[in-house]
């Protein structure tokens, strides 16, 4: 089982997947806790050249690909001898999340980034995602509130910079992916209380391990 977390940054994507995982590890289960960009030391340091703001100048192409090459070494080093040995995995970001930033909000064409992803994960497809949704002024506001505490390795990176019409388009992206993938993606309202959120994600799962 391989189950993905996606939705805009300060949705509490991290807080939610640690909650499953302490869950599922409560039953008795084996579970890889894992993220994107990232997840193995190249993937890694792909992320940061990525996110580094001094990299104002990269150009939509190789954003694209600096992704889907960190998601090629994290999904064959890791994510898939993970998934055959019987783990279950939950993973921060995935394929949507090219597709909703880079095609949504870049505006790069969809079935370009869907087959260079498709390449990069040798077509592995999450099992079930969960798209944490809040308005955009939402996570801005959570955003911007992380990077005033003086934590230097909480400042903006170079994506979470870009401006409101960005994210929104971001989010609209979101949304269009659930509404496509129905079959495979449930939208959860991320502006509640962080409880009532495990509890529909955490319902959700239950059905997940019975299938
Ligand atoms: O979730 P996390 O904060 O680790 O993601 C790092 C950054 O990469 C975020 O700013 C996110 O918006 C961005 N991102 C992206 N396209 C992806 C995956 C992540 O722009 N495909
Ligand atoms: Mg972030």
């Amino acid at each position: 089982i391989f189950i993905t977390f996606e939705g805009p940054d300060g949705a509490g994507k991290t807080t939610q997947l640690k909650k499953v995982a302490q869950e599922l590890q409560k039953l008795g289960h084996d579970v890889l806790v894992t993220r994107e960009p990232g997840g193995t030391g190249i993937s890694d340091k792909i992320r940061s050249i990525i996110l580094d703001p001094a990299n104002e100048e990269m150009v939509d192409q190789a954003e694209v690909l600096l992704y889907a090459a960190s998601r090629a070494q994290h999904v064959h080093e890791l994510i898939l001898p993970a998934l055959q040995a019987g783990r279950i995995v939950l993973c921060d970001r995935f394929i949507d999340a090219s597709v909703a930033y880079q095609s949504y909000g870049l505006g790069v064409d969809i079935e370009m980034v869907k087959s260079i992803s498709k390449f990069a994960s040798s077509g592995l497809q999450a099992t079930r995602t969960y798209i944490m949704d809040v308005p955009v002024e939402v996570s801005l506001e959570r955003l911007n509130q992380r990077a005033g505490t003086g934590d230097s390795t909480q400042q903006l990176d170079r994506i979470e910079q870009k401006n409101v019409a960005y994210h929104s388009r971001v989010r609209a992206g979101f949304h269009q992916i659930a509404a496509d993938h129905p079959e495979r993606v449930l939208v959860i309202d991320a502006n509640r209380s962080v409880d009532q959120i495990a509890e529909d994600i955490w319902q959700d799962c239950q059905q997940l391990l019975e299938e």
